[in-house]
């Protein structure tokens, strides 16, 4: 490490103290990773514990001219947490406490290293959730969930990570504290919780966000159908929201994926079966009974084989174990995987869920679906052996060509893992150059010098006006 970098790390220690500072081979190897195939360069690691402590940091960054990559718990699938070049990681994961519950207003104030899971289970007894509800929920910080405005299979009817946050503290990049919304209804001036919600780190660090917390539901109940075809299936969601109801969570599973869950957690999933779907339905004992007699009848017209109801709390964590673990059972076809998480209209799911068959047989990948049926946002996931150059390559060009299928089809990129450096170069299928530009502008007029998470979200040599932003390039062989 050299000159400014080198200098910043000497003050970060000073700062922080030498075991909140690392800049170690092996955390600097550690932190160039995150849940996805990227790998990129990790210069050194702060650990700050509170607001005041990533202000300076960040100030020291500043003065320092380093870039900063803000990083949660690192589940993240597109590289957004990945550094490209160096610079510095704060990591907020040391930042996990929550305030006081407003039970009058439903809302809290908690640091962004609090795990998503940890927010419902600490107001459960208080009769309430946290309801964005990422799979990967036990692991994922809320910081995180800001970053990418992550969804999860009940946002299908409660909405994503921006419907849930109320406020937020952020530091800029020059180490200004500022809060946007808040507690107040409406809150005056622009609102900007929009553009922090869902930009990747690029703007600066979130050190608190208020979330809105929903009450439990009375009554919820859960569903497993099963399908012969994916056809068929695809149908019934479609027929499902026709009908009027917004089910809780829609998911479905294909039977690559049924068969590598079942063998994982035992949940009595039916493994010959092309698709399965998961419904949830909730609200009051006599809402659910009649949303519950609408999506059996409607299935039964779509030609479903059996509907199997959740009979107690048991069977249905069961069933949610068996969806929310299915990533994770993907070791037992192969060591890894990649995926994409485009969105198309639920009226294409058939189409897409076709021609992501087609693709995936001509490269000769397997390919695992499990997937937020309800909103369109797919999880075509690509098993692979990364130590296989043959089968890597095949699994990216696969994952390519789904990505085009979906913008085809009048899909978008990505329905909640984000942008970060893995779909970046794709932005032009879906935005033009006047749209990147002015994208671009925005996020110009948080971080003026291009030195917060460069290299993601936007597309290489993307400018505004005549300035461009950080044209960081991913060298060549460092995506795996
Ligand atoms: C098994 C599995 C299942 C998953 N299921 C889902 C799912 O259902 N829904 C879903 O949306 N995602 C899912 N994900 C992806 C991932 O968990 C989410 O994207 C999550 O929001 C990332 O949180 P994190 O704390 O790990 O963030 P990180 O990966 O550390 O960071 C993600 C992004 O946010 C930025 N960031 C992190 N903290 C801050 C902060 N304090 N201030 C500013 N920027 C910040 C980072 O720079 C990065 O760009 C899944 C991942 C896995 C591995």
């Amino acid at each position: 490490m050299t000159g400014g970098a080198g200098h910043l790390a000497d003050r970060l220690r000073a700062l922080l103290g030498p075991e909140r500072l690392l800049d170690g081979n092996l955390a600097r190897n550690l932190y160039a990773h995150d849940g996805s195939i990227v790998t990129g360069d990790c210069g050194m690691v702060a650990l700050p514990e509170t607001t005041e402590e990533v202000a300076t940091c960040m100030a020291m960054a500043h003065a320092a001219g380093v870039e900063v990559t803000p990083r949660g718990s690192g589940t993240g699938l597109a590289g957004g947490a990945v550094p490209l070049e160096g610079g510095l990681v704060i990591s907020l994961a040391r930042m996990r406490e929550m305030g006081e519950v407003d039970t009058a207003n439903a809302c809290v104030w908690v640091q962004p290293g609090v795990l998503n899971l940890d927010v419902s289970m600490a107001v459960e007894h208080l009769g309430l959730h946290y309801a964005p509800d990422p799979s990967s929920q036990a692991a994922c910080s809320i910081g995180g969930n800001v970053g990418t405005n992550a969804g999860g299979p009940h946002c299908l009817a409660y909405g994503v990570t921006v419907q849930h946050v109320l406020g937020l503290e952020l530091v800029r990049p020059d180490g200004q504290v500022v809060v946007l919304g808040g507690e107040a209804p409406d809150p005056p001036g622009f609102d900007l919780r929009g553009v922090v919600v869902g930009a990747e780190g690029t703007v600066g660090v979130v050190t608190r966000v208020l979330l809105r917390l929903t009450p439990l539901p009375p009554d919820v109940r859960t569903m497993l159908l099963d399908f012969m075809t994916v056809a068929e299936a695809s149908a019934t969601v479609q027929a499902i929201i026709a009908e009027g109801i917004i089910p809780a969570a829609l998911e479905m599973m294909d039977r690559n994926m049924a068969l590598a869950v079942e063998e994982f957690v035992h949940a009595g999933l039916p493994t010959d079966a092309a698709a399965l779907l998961l419904v949830e339905v909730d609200g009051t004992r006599a809402e659910v009974d009649t949303a519950t007699g609408i999506v059996e009848a409607v299935a039964h017209r779509h030609g479903v084989r059996t509907v199997r109801v959740a009979r107690d709390e048991e069977e249905r964590a069961l069933l949610w174990k068996a969806r929310k673990t299915a990533f994770g059972a993907v070791a037992r076809v192969r060591p890894s995987y990649y995926l994409h998480d485009c969105v198309v209209p639920r009226t294409r799911l058939v189409e897409i869920m076709e021609a992501i068959g087609e693709i995936t047989a001509r490269e000769r990948v397997i390919c695992l679906n499990v997937f937020h049926a309800g909103d369109g946002n797919l999880h075509p996931i690509i098993a692979l052996d990364r130590s296989d150059p043959d089968e890597t390559e095949r699994a990216m060009r696969a994952g390519d060509q789904i990505v085009r299928a979906c913008i085809a089809l009048g899909g978008t990129l990505s329905g909640e893992h984000g942008i970060g450096v893995e779909k970046r170069e794709y932005m032009p299928l879906v935005f033009d150059s006047g749209d990147l530009e002015a994208q671009a502008c925005v996020r110009r007029a948080f971080d003026p010098d291009g030195r917060m998470n460069p290299g993601k979200v936007l597309p290489t040599g993307t400018r505004c006006g005549e300035v461009g932003l950080a044209d960081t390039q991913v060298p060549e062989g460092t995506w795996i």
